[in-house]
């Protein structure tokens, strides 16, 4: 009992440390060589009055207002038609070797403004590429403004297929939401080698192999789906905050967060500074590895040494109280799902048009939190009347993530550990893996609602019971820890 508030503190402050943080938007008195988050929405706000599909006057005009302010900056400006749809290929002077390109896309869907989908995009390129305009580094810059996005990748598709070059290097920039942190969820190429440009650049977005994995198996596509298939490396961005306003009338200018439009630009800038001031050297084997974000650091690890730290807690499990330890919490996870379910089919009634479509319930904030306390509620539970709380569990579950995806495992792992540890006579070497387990799952929990979306609550009802196991565990020695 005693090991229970030390581990708890340790915990809260790993998630406080390693929360999400956003910097300050600069204005657009910002020295000429940085981003400007108040010098991009300037723009943003210029070509986001009114919805812009493919076709429609208002998208004319976005292309041409892209058009002049890139061969304002110096750029050679290509128009290619392919269809009825209008990319732009804008060059850098020069004839180095191909650099980076930067890609966003100039068309929105009829309902929406579009100032993060895709206007974001938009202005974080532009203003990047002003800001490496007037740095004027080795590489040469590419800028590619796609269009049909929407209906179907069109413009990317069109482009890769007139242009084929494998080994280009992209940085998309999308979205799916206004406003938070800005995450990086999907790289293609050489993960070491795309994570030494990455902590070169400095960029601070949240990226981590958990998210990458799982967005892989989602159907969502963006873009750079189309140039990963075409052999591309690169870098893929967007926003997943306020999720509720994306494809809506809402994604206007004044619901687009300064200091998420300057955490992404900061990124995007500062990698293709990375990039462009690189040696074009020969491009590293492809090679899988688990990465995460740990307070401001981005970590990496070889996926056999997750896997090895996730089995080596099972030399620490007890065997004789796990059948009925795993029992108890296969029990509780599913009552816990069907009260989730219980919570959404509610949520319908109150909401229509709730589980339909792309329409996500406005500031679902109670929602998330009434699903996720439910979750807790089941972890109080086990704790109780589990054997070993939810030791056995979380040790067995850590082994088998961490050795069949450690991209995934690698934020169970820590929570194992203190599982394991706490058990022990001398139980504050948990303190240790506690800390840890919270720097990982802060960042974890301020992503997954958004990420996770109205739809999925049932989801979301057990990801305490899987995530939080090792804080809800306790010594199975009964007389030892008891009234202690
Ligand atoms: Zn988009």
């Amino acid at each position: 009992m005693r090991a229970d508030l030390p581990i708890l503190l340790a915990a809260a402050l790993g998630a406080l440390l390693g929360w999400p943080r956003l910097p300050n938007a600069a204005g657009s008195d910002a020295p000429a060589t940085g981003f400007s988050a108040d010098r991009a929405m300037g723009r943003i706000r210029v070509w986001s009055p009114e919805p812009r599909p493919t076709g429609s006057e208002a998208h004319e005009a976005v292309v041409d207002s892209l058009d002049h302010d890139l061969t304002s900056l110096g750029f050679d400006v290509q128009r290619q038609t392919p269809g009825a749809l209008t990319n732009l290929v804008a060059s850098s002077p020069g004839a180095g070797p191909e650099g980076v390109w930067l890609v966003a896309h100039s068309d929105s869907v009829a309902a929406a403004p579009g100032a993060a989908d895709d206007g974001l995009g938009l202005g974080v390129v532009l203003e990047a590429a002003r800001a490496l305009s007037v740095e004027r580094p080795p590489g040469r810059l590419h800028v590619l403004i796609t269009d049909g996005e929407e209906r179907g990748l069109r413009g990317a598709t069109a482009f890769v297929h007139d242009a084929p070059a494998a080994d280009r290097l992209a940085i998309n920039i999308d979205a799916r939401g206004t406003e938070g942190p800005a995450y990086m969820f999907q790289m293609a190429g050489s993960t070491p080698e795309l994570l030494s440009a990455w902590r070169a650049s400095g960029c601070a977005a949240q990226a981590t192999s958990l998210a990458q994995t799982v967005y892989d198996l989602l159907p969502n596509d963006t873009d750079f789906t189309v140039f990963r298939g075409a052999g591309w490396r690169g870098y893929n961005f967007a926003l997943i905050g306020g999720a509720w306003r994306y494809h809506t009338a809402d994604d206007t200018i004044a619901n687009l967060a300064p200091r998420s439009v300057q955490q992404i630009g900061d990124c995007v800038l500062g990698l293709a500074r990375a990039w462009l001031d690189r040696a074009p050297g020969l491009p590293a084997a492809p090679s899988e590895r688990a990465y995460a974000q740990v307070a401001g650091l981005t970590i990496g690890a070889p996926p056999w040494l997750v896997t090895l730290l996730g089995l080596a807690p099972l030399g620490l499990l007890r065997w004789r109280t796990a059948p009925r330890s795993c029992a108890t919490f296969a029990a509780v996870a599913l009552l816990t799902v069907l009260a989730g379910a219980l919570i959404s089919r509610g949520a319908q009634v109150f909401w229509p048009g709730f589980s339909t479509a792309i329409a996500e319930v406005p500031n679902p904030g109670p929602l998330y939190a009434a699903v996720l306390l439910l979750g807790l509620a089941g972890c109080a539970f086990l704790r109780r009347f589990s054997p070993d709380g939810m030791a056995a569990p979380t040790i067995l579950l850590t082994a088998a993530v961490a050795g069949l995806a450690p991209a995934v495992g690698y934020i169970l792992v820590p929570g194992a550990w203190v599982a394991g540890l706490r058990g022990r006579r001398t139980w504050w070497p948990a303190v240790v893996p506690a800390l840890l387990a919270g720097l990982l799952l802060g960042p974890f929990y301020a992503a997954i609602c958004p990420a996770l979306t109205t739809r999925m609550l049932p989801v979301l009802a057990v990801v305490p019971l899987v995530t939080l196991g090792g804080l809800f565990s306790r010594s199975a020695e009964k007389g030892t820890s008891a009234g202690s």
